[in-house]
């Protein structure tokens, strides 16, 4: 793979190249820089600046490794190691950047960011007060001008992108996933330690595996102190790597890079049942890495047990290490979870319409997600506050599919879920208001609700009589005309088991 590495990196060289043509080259050729140490002081200010601006955590997570590449007239191109990175920096801080660049040089009209590899201890030594002593020779001095490790490398050109918001930070924690996410985080804390290698991750979709092994990605990566090395990618990926690898004979050069790794992380692997070779290769691959103490993570739509048409060895092995799973979301993490959401969009959503969501999705997270952008993006764009009534015109097709044919089973249920009472006290002969309210509620939304009649009404109602059905509805009716928050709580209750 070496050879294919340097193809690489000089590709990405040329592109900065190719841009800056007739310009200076800072990181290639050292004669030109002490003319320009005035350029240099800039940016060494910028870092600074920048360092102070966003903290230390973020400044390292994302920025520490840009460097200075080029000028051209009034564009400088700033060099950061991966596309990944570049993507980020360009969003998040490129304006920021550029402002900063013309409080220190008013010449300069455009950054441009890209991928590539810079001087980078050139800025450092200039802000440092005694420069690392000089290697012996000069020619040696030009050789530092790459200090990107090898295996930094490698590993992101194997890892697919992480998605920055998928963080330990932003993931909720609750009864169905907390056993996953505590295993996550130590893995993430203590690569390849004992009981915890592999990894292995199972739940159904939409769960949040994807998210926990991204979290762990990040983690590592934002972790200076340990520097390891992450690759990250679907098992679908790692199949086409290997059979391009094959194509272009260079397998040798993909298990190498593979096995430089200090931590790898294929997600769905169900994808490889019935794709032998694939399976074969990631099993030495993966016999390897725990061989030479590194970490491996995996997910997957079932436990190793049930992943029948994985091969047994493999299987074998993948429970080997600590299996988690991540379970169906509850009523309670489903409402955290948006809750957390909306808060994170600056949005503001009733609670009671994350709890009428969180009633009402229960599918998976991706789906609550999908339903709460939704919503918030119709408020935005019409500039109307987001109401129960504009919940349910707007995720109509989304509730629809989620909506059952409603019984008077259900309603008691839910009545009672909803003022923390025992299904049986529907049908119980207690007498007491904290009981006696509620199964009247659920009396008159099972007339509300269902085409059943009165005396069926009553009967499911501890067998009481159709005129006592007749009394809860009337009183039911005419306390929420006199009470609106009593008549909010109704209503909300119906629209959770109809819409
Ligand atoms: P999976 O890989 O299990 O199919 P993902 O990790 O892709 O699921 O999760 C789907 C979406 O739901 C993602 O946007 C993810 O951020 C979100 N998500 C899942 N679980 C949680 C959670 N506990 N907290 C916050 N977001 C979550
Ligand atoms: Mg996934």
């Amino acid at each position: 793979m070496r050879g294919a590495r340097a193809g690489e990196s000089r590709l990405e060289m040329n592109e900065v190249r190719h841009l800056s043509a007739g310009s200076m080259l800072l990181q290639d050729d050292p004669a030109v820089l002490p003319a320009d140490t005035a350029l240099v002081h800039q940016w060494a200010h910028i870092r600074t600046r920048l360092q102070v601006e966003v903290g230390e955590v973020e400044y390292r997570s994302w920025l520490r490794q840009m460097a200075l590449g080029a000028i051209d007239g009034d564009e400088i191109t700033l060099l950061l190691p991966s596309r990944f990175l570049r993507d980020w920096v360009r969003n998040q801080y490129g304006e920021r950047i550029l402002a900063l660049w013309q409080t220190q040089n008013p010449a300069v009209r455009r950054i441009d960011i890209r991928v590539g590899v810079g001087r980078e201890g050139l800025a450092e030594s200039l802000t440092a007060t005694p420069p690392p002593a000089p290697a012996a020779e000069a020619p040696q001095t030009a050789m530092q001008s790459t200090p990107v490790r090898p295996a930094m490398r490698s590993s992101e050109e194997m890892s697919a992108a992480l998605d920055p918001r998928f963080t330990f930070e932003s993931f909720v924690v609750g009864k169905p996933n907390e056993f996953a996410y505590a295993c996550a985080r130590r893995v993430a804390e203590h690569p390849a330690s004992q009981g915890f290698n592999p990894l292995f991750l199972y739940g159904g979709v939409g769960l949040g595996k994807t998210h926990l092994m991204h979290a762990i990605g990040l983690e590592l990566s934002r972790s200076q102190a340990r520097q390891s090395s992450v690759a990250y990618m679907s098992a679908e990926k790692f199949m086409y790597r290997f059979i391009a690898a094959i194509r272009s004979q260079q397998t040798l050069e993909f298990k190498d890079q593979l096995r430089s790794v200090d931590v790898l992380m294929i997600d769905d692997l169900q994808f490889l049942i019935g794709k032998d070779n694939t399976q074969e290769e990631f099993f030495h691959t993966f016999n390897a890495l725990v061989d030479a103490g590194k970490q491996i993570v995996v997910s997957a739509d079932k436990s190793p047990s049930d992943l029948s048409g994985l091969e047994d060895r493999l299987r074998t092995r993948l429970g080997c290490g600590m299996v988690a799973d991540l379970h169906a979301t509850t009523f309670e993490l489903r409402f955290s979870i948006l809750q957390a959401k909306a808060t994170r969009a600056s949005a503001s959503v009733p609670a009671k319409v994350i709890e009428f969501l969180a009633h009402k999705i229960t599918s998976n997270v991706r789906e609550l997600e999908g339903a709460l952008n939704r919503l918030i993006a119709h408020a935005a764009l019409f500039a109307r506050p987001i109401t129960l009534e504009t919940t349910q015109e707007v995720l109509h097709d989304i509730l629809k599919v989620h909506d059952r044919r409603v019984t008077i089973d259900e309603i008691q249920r839910r009545v009672a879920e909803h003022y923390n009472l025992r299904v049986t006290d529907m049908s119980s002969a207690r007498r007491a208001r904290a009981v006696a309210r509620p199964r009247q509620v659920a009396m008159y939304l099972a007339k509300q609700l269902t085409a059943r009649s009165l005396p069926e009404i009553g009967k499911k109602f501890g067998n009481r009589d159709h005129t006592t059905v007749i009394h809860a509805c009337a009183r039911i009716t005419e306390l929420m005309a006199k009470d609106g928050s009593f008549a909010e709580d109704v209503d909300l209750l119906k629209k959770m088991l109809e819409s």
